[in-house]
């Protein structure tokens, strides 16, 4: 992608068919899952554990856990609360969770309200302000190795604007945490990309990509990108 050390997880809640999942896997794609349900179908497709990221609000004790079992590639952290957990069933497991932190970077994607997720207002990732310190936090917690920053400012968006933007405060943060010494691998960009529907011409792909390159190619770090509906659609 665009000569960028990236890689693509497909959000298996966009179509969860398995012989979608099938042609992922097969192309080398990893998957993105929101709930034990997908993660089990995309082991299922032939998925390899160390290619599958654990998104998502809510997730129970139970989901932490088969992810650990799992040992699967990332677990997308939406919350302190949730952190703390995760770090008390990895402990309890004798297993470190590799962990990056969703966090909410507070731009509006200028789509539709019910599927915008990273503005203050909404419940999805970790406030901004706060992601330096819960991240040296996490690196302090049994069971736990942050490996990276995740955000995801939500679906069906049709300019590079808001990308542009909520990367740029990323970027920010990748260089806070190099600040302090904080280990930062990855940045996982989320997905969102939106497709024409009826006459409406889908989102500026390739200027996406330039994008991508021209914010965050110098960083340093792999990117990860968590197409859903752009690949399905
Ligand atoms: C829904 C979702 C995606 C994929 O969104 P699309 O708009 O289908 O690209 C990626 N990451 C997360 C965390 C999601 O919730």
């Amino acid at each position: 992608l665009a000569g960028l050390d990236s890689e693509i997880h497909y959000a298996v809640k966009a179509n969860d068919h398995l012989a979608v999942l099938r042609l992922f896997a097969a192309g080398g794609a990893g998957a993105d899952v929101v709930s034990e349900g997908e993660l089990r179908r995309a082991r299922a497709a032939g998925m390899p554990a160390a290619h599958i990221v654990f998104s998502g609000v809510g997730k129970t004790e139970r989901e932490l856990r088969l992810a650990l079992a799992e040992d699967i590639q990332q677990i997308n952290v939406e919350s302190a609360e949730e952190l703390e957990m995760l770090s008390s069933v990895a402990a309890a497991m004798g297993r470190v969770a590799r962990v990056a932190l969703r966090i909410n970077p507070d731009v509006d994607a200028g789509t539709h309200a019910k599927i915008t997720t990273g503005t203050a207002e909404n419940k999805f990732g970790i406030p901004y302000g706060e992601a330096l310190a819960l991240y040296a936090h996490a690196a302090t917690l049994p069971g736990i190795s942050p490996v990276g920053i995740a955000l995801h400012i939500g679906s069906q968006i049709l300019s590079v604007a808001p990308f542009r933007a909520a990367y740029a405060r990323a970027a920010d943060l990748v260089h806070g945490l190099r600040s302090r010494n904080l280990p930062i691998e990855r940045l996982d960009c989320g997905g969102g990309l939106g497709i024409g529907y009826g006459d409406e011409p889908g989102a500026p792909v390739a200027a996406y990509a330039g994008m991508l390159k021209a914010s965050l190619g110098a960083l340093g770090v792999r990117l990860m990108l968590e197409p859903g509906r752009w690949l399905v659609g």
